[in-house]
């Protein structure tokens, strides 16, 4: 079962998305591998109904050919060997981890790119805010980002957001009201969940089950891309896990080869290949396809493939440096952590 493309794209998030969007939109062949399975939103809202405990997770099935992390079970998908153990999640079905995010659409700020210079910490980075900023105004008119033009966050725009910000919910005005005669204020946080309606969506109707599910699609979520990519020709392979890349001995991939769910295998060739498989599984595809000729994985010169993830800061990452066995004892205070975070 082998398959030809322009653009051959790796994983159905929003990274991938919304590559797979613009480049059907230039009128290229391109291909969606997925690992998980389609979602079923309404089945999806019935599960996170009757789960218990309500994690991020807990609206979507673990497909036996795709299982994902869970919040509740830190220790039972990553094997934890750093001395700071990854706590976060992401889910692996087609629109990717956008299924349970927060919508949460916030800039990074200038000094987060010169963390060595400014602070002695971390590394800088090779390129500036400044760099990203323009890129940051697309995402957001893509996203359909919900913010206060009046509010300066600290990270310099060069257009507005595209849509009014988020009505404040009785919760927020009651804190703005305790909080007056202080120097705090309740400020809206620039989201990707609709503030008026648009495109056949709805705007957010505060319902607030954002994590782990939107059951109107208020959110956005990455399958808004992958539809539009889709309408534009490009082919969706879902429960299709890429399992090695193919390089030729000049270092280029030639192919990617994938398994899918019911143990069936082939290749896709293209000349440009989107690895788009989050954070996590894509250095794992690439480390994993070490060859004779690439023995530390694919592109990989640096040595760095698979180092320095960055995730949300988590307060519980402290506790477990400060417990022995490195591991979080209390499930339950775990989950309340990342909630807070989140
Ligand atoms: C609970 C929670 C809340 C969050 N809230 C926010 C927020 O408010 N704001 C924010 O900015 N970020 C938030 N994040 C982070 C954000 O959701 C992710 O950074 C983002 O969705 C990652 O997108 P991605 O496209 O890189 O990867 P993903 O969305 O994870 O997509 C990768 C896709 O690739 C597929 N895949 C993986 N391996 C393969 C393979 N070998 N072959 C084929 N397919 C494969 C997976 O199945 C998956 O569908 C949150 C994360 C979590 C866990
Ligand atoms: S409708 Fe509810 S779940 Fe959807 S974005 Fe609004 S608050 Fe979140």
């Amino acid at each position: 079962m082998d398959f030809q493309a322009d653009i051959l794209v790796i994983g159905s998030g929003v990274a991938g998305a919304l590559v797979a969007c613009r480049a059907a939109r230039k009128g290229a062949k391109v291909i969606v591998l997925e690992a998980g399975p389609e979602v079923d939103r309404a089945a999806a809202v019935r599960r996170f109904q009757d789960a218990f405990p309500k994690t991020p997770e807990s609206a979507y099935e673990q497909a036996p050919f795709a299982p994902h992390p869970e919040t509740d079970k830190p220790y039972a998908f990553y094997a934890q060997k750093g001395p700071h153990p990854f706590n976060s999640t992401y889910l692996r079905q087609v629109g990717g981890t956008t299924w349970h995010w927060l919508g949460s659409a916030i800039r990074l700020v200038p000094a987060d790119f010169k963390l060595r210079s400014l602070f002695g910490l971390g590394v800088d980075w090779p390129i500036s805010y400044a760099d990203l900023e323009s890129w940051y105004c697309q995402a957001e008119q893509e996203l359909e980002v919900a913010g206060d033009n009046d509010d300066d966050l600290g990270s310099p725009r060069s257009a507005p957001y595209p849509f009014p910000p988020i009505a404040q919910s009785f919760l927020d005005r009651a804190w703005r009201d305790a909080l007056q005669p202080s120097d705090y204020k309740v400020r809206p946080t620039p989201q990707a969940r609709l503030s008026t309606s648009s495109g056949g969506r709805p705007s957010c109707r505060g319902s607030a089950s954002c994590i782990p599910i939107c059951p109107i699609q208020a959110k956005y979520d990455a399958t808004i891309h992958l539809a539009r990519a889709q309408s534009l020709g490009a082919r969706l392979l879902a429960e299709t896990c890429a399992n090695f890349v193919e390089c030729g001995q000049d270092g280029r991939v030639e192919a990617v080869r994938f398994m899918r769910s019911d143990g069936s295998t082939g290749r896709v060739f293209a000349p440009v290949v989107v690895i788009a498989a989050n954070a996590i599984e894509t250095p794992r595809l690439l480390l994993a396809s070490a060859s004779e000729a690439f023995p530390a994985g694919v592109a990989n010169r640096s040595d760095q493939l698979g180092r320095n993830l960055m995730d949300h800061p988590d307060s519980s990452a402290g506790r477990s440096r400060d417990n022995r066995s490195g591991l979080i004892a209390d499930p339950a205070r775990h989950r309340e952590s990342k909630t807070s975070v989140t």
